[in-house]
């Protein structure tokens, strides 16, 4: 066992590690648990053009390598490779426990985002790593010279589709609803391009293939009518999943699974607070997770105040 932090962060993306900064310039005993390395979504992200302070856009991975640097400067402790399985609370103590140790402290700032949701059809499973993408910042020089599709135009879909533009021939979007949900100005640079064709109104039936992906089946939604397209790649954005099971019982979710809090980030059990993508709301961006980091992160200095008085 290790001594009692004042807060343990689950979660080293930008929520986490914001929250990291504020704790630890407030002389609080910070310990960070991040189940892989840090950086969390912003990582597989090429090129964020919306963060402010960087006007010609900063690569995820480099801006979030900077949160961590400026947390570790702070005094937080990060352990990486640390995977939390399971929370308890005890009084004012709370027990963090991960794969390798248990962990004690007074309060808990969840960050621990959400994780790309499956398409659900036949193929998926079987060619994924062999034509089947969730991250077209990773996998897209493989595919130079390919045709590919991209399932879903939204935001996520619309930018990585972009990152994909340098790579490849041609990009097929497919997307289930009659129209695109992304930024308007992500979607007009993207018809602009000749490399583009998008497939609204229409349903993913299967990815295809042998050993690798060689096509996929789509229905169009308004004739019924199903056809084939040749690609050699099919990368995935139909949404995200919440990390929020080892808080079983601990806090309340909506529908999806993502964590409720009131307007200070606090869930339903003193002590536990969530920030971030894992956090029940509508907007899901850099900035708000920024932003609900700062509000944790005083709100915990408040209740350490109040509990250690
Ligand atoms: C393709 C794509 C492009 C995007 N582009 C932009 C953009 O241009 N601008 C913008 O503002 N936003 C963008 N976003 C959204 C942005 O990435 C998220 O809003 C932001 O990353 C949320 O930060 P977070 O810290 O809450 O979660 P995440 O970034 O998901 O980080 C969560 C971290 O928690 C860790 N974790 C999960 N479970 C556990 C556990 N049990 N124990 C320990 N650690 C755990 C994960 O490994 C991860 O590192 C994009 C998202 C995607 C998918």
């Amino acid at each position: 066992m290790n001594g009692i932090y004042d807060v343990i962060i689950v979660g080293g993306g930008p929520a986490g590690l914001t929250a990291a900064v504020y704790t630890s310039r407030e002389m609080l005993n910070t310990l960070l648990l991040e189940k892989d390395i840090c950086g969390g979504l912003p990582a597989s992200t090429n090129l964020i053009e919306n963060y402010p302070g960087f006007s010609e856009g900063m690569n995820g991975k480099e801006l979030v390598n900077r949160f961590k640097k400026q947390a570790e400067r702070f005094g937080t402790k990060i352990s990486e490779f640390s995977e939390v399985k399971k929370v308890e609370v005890s009084g004012e103590k709370i027990k963090v426990q991960t794969g390798k140790e248990v962990y004690f402290s007074y309060s808990l700032i969840v960050a621990s985002g959400s994780i790309p949701k499956k398409v659900g059809v036949r193929g998926e499973e079987e060619f994924k790593g062999r034509g089947v993408s969730y991250c077209a910042t990773c996998d897209g020089p493989f595919y130079r010279g390919k045709d590919v599709a991209v399932i879903g135009c939204g935001n996520s879909g619309l930018q990585e589709g972009e990152a994909l533009l340098k790579y490849v021939k041609s990009i097929t979007f497919v997307e289930f609803l009659p129209f695109m949900n992304a930024e308007k100005i992500l979607q007009e640079r993207l018809k602009k391009s000749e490399k583009t064709n998008f497939l609204l109104n229409h349903k993913l039936l299967s990815i295809n293939g042998e050993e690798t992906v060689n096509s996929i089946t789509v229905e169009d939604r308004t004739s019924g009518e199903s056809k084939e397209i040749k690609v050699s790649g099919v990368f995935v954005y139909v949404g995200f999943l919440p990390n929020s099971k080892f808080l079983e019982g601990l806090v309340d979710t909506d529908k999806s699974g993502y964590i409720k809090t009131d307007e200070d980030m606090k869930t339903r059990t003193d002590g536990i607070y969530a920030v971030g993508d894992v956090r029940s709301k509508k907007v899901r961006q850099i900035t708000v997770a920024c932003g609900e980091a700062t509000v944790a992160a005083i709100s915990v200095r408040e209740y350490l105040n109040k509990i250690k008085r």
